[in-house]
């Protein structure tokens, strides 16, 4: 089953978007009350358990938790998201080395605090301490920038979780429908990924994978008119036929 085109049949794209949104709220919530069990049963490192899940969750299906479960997306989406001043972010803190980088430090720091630190009294801090960092950064960032601007270039678990699912079996796919009118782009809260693979559609004429940074939210598949959005397995051999093709022609844009 593809999701979008099965899930739309008969809704037109208000209600369609509405209905990917109403699902993604509860989801959303689910994931906040959640994590307010656990840390109130003092289970403190639920954030670990947390990262596991979507991390393995990626393999499969991309950054599915980064959508839809993860708190963190979740306060952006909906608090940051009202006094965000919504503007392009400059270059060096879209870069791949920016977010490279600031995942090696983030994660040496966790790893040494974690493995050398183990009978000071403020141990159990640790892991909201980096959950604090995060959301910090991410409401500066999301404030100054868009409000999905950390989850898109620097989260360490968003970084990973789009190198893990670069070639999960479940993908975000425009299909031929796509008339390149350009209205999924503006309800994507990630900011110019859906370009490319449009540009891909028109000039390749076959259906294109969507960016490994993509959150699977489904906005932009809620939006657009001409169904042509889908989230669902893509064919065996894939990757390896797409590797092919770009190895041929390459002038054609990477998937990411
Ligand atoms: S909204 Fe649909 S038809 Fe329009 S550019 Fe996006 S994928 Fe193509
Ligand atoms: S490309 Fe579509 S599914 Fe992916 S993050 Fe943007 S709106 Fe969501």
């Amino acid at each position: 089953m593809t999701v979008s085109t099965d899930m739309k049949k008969g809704l037109s794209c208000t209600q369609a978007k509405s209905m990917y949104q109403n699902i993604r709220n509860t989801t959303q919530l689910f994931g906040i009350l959640l994590a307010a069990m656990l840390l109130g049963m003092g289970i403190y490192y639920f954030n670990i358990l947390y990262v596991i899940g979507a991390l393995a969750a990626a393999v499969f299906a991309g950054r599915v938790f980064c959508g839809w479960i993860c708190p963190n997306g979740a306060w952006m989406d909906h608090v940051v998201k009202r006094f965000s001043l919504h503007r392009k972010m400059p270059g060096f803190l879209v870069s791949r080395w920016f977010g490279y980088s600031f995942t090696v430090v983030f994660l040496g720091i966790f790893i040494y605090l974690r493995v050398f630190i183990t009978d000071a009294p403020w141990v159990w801090t640790i892991p909201i301490g980096m959950m604090a960092v995060q959301m910090t950064l991410g409401t500066i960032l999301g404030a100054i920038y868009y409000p999905r601007g950390f989850c898109a270039h620097v989260c360490p678990w968003g970084i990973l979780g789009s190198l893990l699912g670069r070639r999960a079996a479940y993908q975000m796919t425009i299909n031929l429908n796509c008339r390149s009118c350009g209205t999924c782009t503006t309800a994507c809260s990630l900011g110019g990924i859906l370009e490319p693979a449009i540009s891909r559609v028109k000039e390749n004429h076959k259906p294109e994978t969507l960016s490994a940074d993509c959150m699977r939210c489904m906005s932009c598949a809620g939006a657009c008119p001409a169904n042509a959005i889908q989230f669902g397995p893509v064919a065996p051999g894939h990757f390896a036929k797409k590797a092919k093709t770009s190895s041929e022609k390459p002038s054609a844009a990477s998937t990411g």
